[in-house]
């Protein structure tokens, strides 16, 4: 297989320098140093709480906007670092007037509304943990999660407290107390009002000791490749939302930062909570689910400077004709970051094209908490690859032998499996209630992450596809994302989705399914058209043997592409968890 395709047909492009030097960082970088950022409580220890508001609640920041909410109705409320403070006073210590204690877990069931920001830092600060759910999720998903997660307590809204949670809160065993985020009086004595507890609480607390390494936040994978897993994170992580905010972020205290991502995702609480506030920026929410034009306009009226956001909303952008720098002032924006899938380049090269700046591609999991490989913005961003191992990360590809042991692979271009050393302070400490998992993670003294990629010469990362995703095919490994950022070359395909099928012959066969764009017709041409395109583009060993048009892909509700759920149902086999499958 043609490993460097992309690399050999697109040119290299340039960003603007942020005149870091990493190579000299790199080699001066310790992670303890990251420390000397933050100021410790005034109790000891460290909590992400303090060091996101307080902090700079108690500085000449006071007054500075931390949140700009944008709701659904065209509502806006602002709020400076101050009056985040208190808030999250307030509802810190309505926690504690319940007796919430440390370590407990309280899970969130929120629609994007201040209230749910509000608690997340309450929550910290009461070193409660927070585990957010995301508010589109169904009741058996919640009750999955609420039950494996220990909840003893939830916030949530009027409407889906009657939707999805009254019928199944007594299989809840902990759950304790219900927080109704809209409703003003309390229900019983298990069901409660927040705006009347909120009433009755101070707006001063003070955090009690919290060691760096306490639990902070639980996190439920995206579910893409089976059963979503419970992953642990703790204060010290912070120290990784800052260095990635630092670096990948290029956050400055005048950036106006918008995570397009809901907490209910890692991305939206490491970088929709977490990094702008730790850097002291404004961060804007946006209640509303994904619309160009609203998005386009919040880009242009919040004077919106660095954009962090996904590829599944790159691609639906790409599906509309529209020259949004013609039709909005961007001139504000400097940087878009994206994460959650492989960018492809098709999707890179039309930011450069219609805003005027290549989108930037970085690689994370929920696992490791934080961004790990990102195409840093003062160097080369290479079309198509994830970039280069930020400062403190020790990522290598590597070959898992049968007897367990590890052997690195240094030769460029050879695929092997993504692996970190361990060591960065944002690494999960567990999946919660599942030691062997956890253990499995780990070979030879390093994170496997599931992931296969492979390096090239200059040191950059290219991602191949999962592990569990790869398709043998006559003897060839093909990784689905190289096939589907082929098919992306051709005017018509909107998105692509590729899997290997049992064939007798050669293995498993490479089958497409592909969405048009809006106005494309689905026709047998087109089909034998896209099959000879991917066989000049991938050479025929490579290319779909099949194809089928589909108008949308099954996707998570982060936004990934399930092909798991493509190849069962093709084999009509069972679907598995969908638990996060977006209807
Ligand atoms: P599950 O573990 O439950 O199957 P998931 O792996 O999709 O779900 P997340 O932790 O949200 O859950 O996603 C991390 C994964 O997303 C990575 O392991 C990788 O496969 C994919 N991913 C994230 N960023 C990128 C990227 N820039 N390029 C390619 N793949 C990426
Ligand atoms: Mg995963």
């Amino acid at each position: 297989m043609e490993k460097n395709w992309i690399e050999k047909n697109i040119s290299d492009l340039k960003v603007t320098p942020n005149l870091i030097d990493y190579e000299k960082e790199k080699k001066s970088f310790e992670w303890e140093k990251i420390g000397e950022q933050f100021e410790g409580l005034p109790c000891g220890g460290l909590n992400i709480a303090h060091e996101a508001i307080d902090r700079h609640a108690n500085s000449k920041a006071a007054n500075k906007t931390a949140l700009v909410w944008l709701g659904q109705d065209s509502q806006k409320q602002v709020f400076t670092f101050a009056k985040m403070k208190k808030e999250t006073a307030k509802f810190a210590n309505v926690l504690r007037s319940l007796g919430l204690a440390k370590g407990e877990r309280i899970f969130t069931l929120s629609p994007r509304v201040p209230e749910l920001y509000i608690a997340a830092i309450g929550i910290l600060k009461n070193r409660n943990v927070i585990c957010p759910l995301f508010s589109q999720f169904g009741p058996g998903p919640i009750l999955q999660r609420m039950r494996g997660g220990d909840a003893k307590a939830l916030l949530t809204t009027k409407k889906l407290f009657e939707k999805k949670i009254r019928s199944v809160m007594e299989q809840i065993p902990d759950l304790q107390y219900i927080l109704l985020i809209d409703e003003p009086y309390d229900q019983s004595e298990k069901i409660l009002s927040l705006p009347r507890l909120l009433k009755e609480a101070s707006d001063a607390f003070e955090i009690e000791p919290t060691d760096p390494e306490d639990m902070s936040i639980l996190h439920f994978t995206s579910g893409t490749t089976g059963m979503p897993k419970g992953v642990v994170h703790v204060h010290k992580a912070l120290y990784t939302h800052w260095m990635t905010g630092k670096y990948v972020l290029d956050l400055h205290s005048d950036d106006v930062f918008w995570c397009t991502a809901d907490p209910g995702w890692v991305t939206g609480t490491s970088y929709g909570i977490i990094a702008p506030w730790l850097h002291g920026v404004t961060n804007i929410v946006d209640e509303a689910e994904f619309n160009a034009k609203r998005w386009y306009r919040i880009l242009q009226d919040e004077n919106v400077t660095v954009w962090y956001t996904a590829p599944t909303a790159i691609r639906r952008l790409m599906r509309i004709e529209s020259e949004p720098t013609r039709e909005y002032d961007l001139s504000k924006l400097r940087l878009i970051q994206s994460v959650g899938e492989p960018l492809n380049p098709e999707a890179l090269l039309w930011g450069v094209e219609k805003l005027k700046m290549p989108i930037h591609d970085n690689w994370w999991q929920t696992e490791t908490g934080g961004i790990m490989i990102s195409n840093l913005i003062s160097q080369t961003v290479k079309p198509g690859s994830m970039g280069r191992p930020l400062p403190g990360i020790d990522a290598s590809i590597i070959k898992v032998e049968d007897d367990g042991s590890v052997t690195e692979i240094t030769e460029p271009g050879a695929e092997g499996d993504l692996a970190l050393k361990p060591g960065w302070p944002s690494m999960f400490r567990a999946y919660l209630h599942n030691e062997e998992k956890y253990n499995k993670c780990f070979k030879g003294g390093r994170y496997i992450s599931g992931d296969l990629a492979y390096k090239d010469e200059d040191g950059y990362f290219w991602f191949v596809g999962r592990a569990d995703d790869i398709i043998k095919t006559s003897g060839h490994m093909v990784g689905p994302f190289e096939v589907e950022s082929a098919l992306m070359e051709h005017p018509a395909v909107a998105e692509a989705g590729v899997i290997g099928k049992p064939d007798p012959i050669i293995g498993q066969l490479v089958k497409a399914f592909v969405s048009l764009k809006a106005g494309v017709e689905a026709t047998e041409d087109l089909k034998r058209e896209l099959i000879g395109f991917g066989r000049k583009k991938l050479g025929a060993a490579v290319a779909p043997k099949e194809i089928e048009f589909k108008e949308n892909l099954p996707k998570t509700r982060s936004g990934k592409i399930m092909r798991r759920l493509l190849k069962a149902r093709e084999l009509g086999l069972a679907e598995g968890d969908t638990s996060t499958l977006e209807q």
